[in-house]
């Protein structure tokens, strides 16, 4: 698989970049120096893009797969609604699939906290996040991916510090007991991992926006 890496020179960019040239054809990518030319030639290029950058480039992103009809898989967090609803129309012309977190791990999560909630319905329940002091979002995108799944409100903390890759702890805060659910990444390595996996599936699929949660779904047999 030609893979164009958008947001190349980032800290998700690099370690993609690293296990696309090991696996796959890594065609070049972008970052803020890329030329409108070099844009085209890298699409034209590849069979998908795969994107961890900022909102306004995944946008652009999606305009430019779509000329090129390629699939486009996103990473990129912190879209502010309207973008994000933006984004998604493109997926009417191409293959168009966006996770705020590729670890596998993370979605098991999300199911076992939606198991919890219908159980635990007295608790309270919050989230803490730590990231590292460089990561421009807060609360994370995963954070606010886990609080989407739940009926009941989360309470979500965050901290930025050091070079944390992402931890998330998950509690349910009863009277007399607690339960806490917790994810951490010891590196990038799986969101690329997971970002390149969906990539492979993305490809023979029909034009239509796409979450992991499908891709785990029918891949894995996994109950997202
Ligand atoms: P980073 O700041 O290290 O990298 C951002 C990249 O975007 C850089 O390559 C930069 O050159 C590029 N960029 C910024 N402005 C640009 C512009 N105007 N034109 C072209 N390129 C531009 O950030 P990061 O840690 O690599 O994370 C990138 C995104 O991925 C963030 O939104 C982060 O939250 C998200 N992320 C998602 C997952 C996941 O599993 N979905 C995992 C980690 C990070």
């Amino acid at each position: 698989m030609r893979v164009g890496v958008i947001g190349i020179s980032g800290r998700m960019g690099t370690m993609l970049s690293q296990i696309v040239s090991e696996n796959d054809a890594l065609v070049g990518g972008v970052s803020s120096r890329t030329t409108p030319d070099e844009w085209e030639d890298i699409a034209k290029n590849s069979d998908v893009l795969i994107d961890f950058s900022v909102p306004e480039v995944a946008l652009k992103a999606a305009e430019v797969a779509c000329r090129h009809k390629i699939p486009l898989v996103s990473g990129t967090t912190n879209f502010s609604e309207d973008d994000f609803a933006r984004f998604q129309k493109y997926s009417s012309d191409i293959q168009l699939l966006h996770s705020n977190n590729f670890s596998v791990c993370v979605h098991l999560m999300a199911t076992l906290l939606k198991k919890c909630e219908k159980v635990l319905q007295d608790f309270d329940f919050s989230i803490t996040e730590l990231h590292h002091c460089r990561k421009k979002d807060a609360p994370s995108g995963t954070a606010l991916f886990l609080a989407k799944q739940m009926d009941k409100s989360a309470q979500i903390v965050s901290i930025r510090s050091g070079d944390i890759c992402g931890d998330h702890v998950c509690d349910f805060i009863g009277e007399n007991e607690m339960l806490t659910i917790s994810h951490r990444a010891f590196n990038r390595n799986i969101f690329a991992v997971g970002a390149l996996n969906c990539a492979r599936w993305l490809c023979g699929k029909n034009h239509g926006f796409y979450s992991m949660s499908d891709y785990l779904k029918e891949k894995m047999d996994c109950p997202t």
